[in-house]
C-alpha cells in the first residue's frame, strides 16, 4: 500500500541569516528569515510526509510561537516526523523535490543534502531526487527575495 503527500514551502531571503537547505550551510551573503533554522527544503519535505498520512501539517506539529523551537535544526524536526511516520507503519518508498532559488547555485550542494536526507529517512541515494530550479528573474523568488522548495513523498507500507 502506498500514500503520497505533497510539500510546499517558502522563506524570504535576508541579511545576517544562516543560508542551510537540506541541512546544509550554503556559502551565501542572506540567508532565510524563519522561526526554526527556516531550512525551506527540509519543511516541504516534512509537511509532505504529513500530508501522505493526513498527519496535519508542520504549522500544527511545531507551532512557530513555540520557543522551543526558535532557531530549531529543522533535521532534528525531520527526525521526529519520520519517528511518527514509521509509528504509522510506513517507510519512504521515494522522494521528489525542487528547489527554486534564484542565487546562489545549488548544484554544488545537492549530493551533500542527499546524503543528509537518506541519512535521516534511512533510505538509499535513488530514493532520493532533489532538483535546483532558477525563476527566470521572475516574481519573489526570482528577485532574490525568497527561496521556495517542493516536495512530492510517496510512502510504502512496511510488511
Ligand atoms: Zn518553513
Amino acid at each position: 500500500m502506498f500514500r503520497i503527500g505533497l510539500g510546499y514551502d517558502i522563506h524570504k531571503l535576508t541579511e545576517g541569516r544562516d543560508l542551510i537547505i537540506g541541512g546544509v550551510k550554503i556559502t551565501h551573503e542572506k540567508g532565510l528569515l524563519g522561526h526554526s533554522d527556516a531550512d525551506v527544503l527540509i519543511h516541504a519535505i516534512i509537511d509532505g510526509l504529513l500530508g501522505a498520512l493526513a498527519l496535519s501539517d508542520i504549522g500544527t506539529l511545531f507551532p512557530d510561537t513555540d520557543p522551543m523551537y526558535k532557531d530549531a535544526d529543522s533535521t532534528i524536526l525531520l527526525q521526529h516526523v519520520y519517528e511518527l511516520i514509521k509509528q504509522h507503519g510506513y517507510v519512504i518508498n521515494n522522494i521528489d523535490c525542487n528547489i527554486i532559488a534564484q542565487k546562489p547555485k545549488m548544484m554544488p550542494y545537492i549530493p551533500k543534502m542527499k546524503d543528509v536526507l537518506c541519512r535521516i529517512l534511512e533510505t538509499d541515494l535513488n530514493n532520493i531526487s532533489v532538483k535546483a530550479k532558477t525563476n527566470e528573474k521572475m516574481d519573489a523568488v526570482g528577485k532574490e527575495l525568497a527561496i521556495e522548495a517542493h516536495a512530492v513523498v510517496m510512502l510504502r507500507k512496511m510488511d
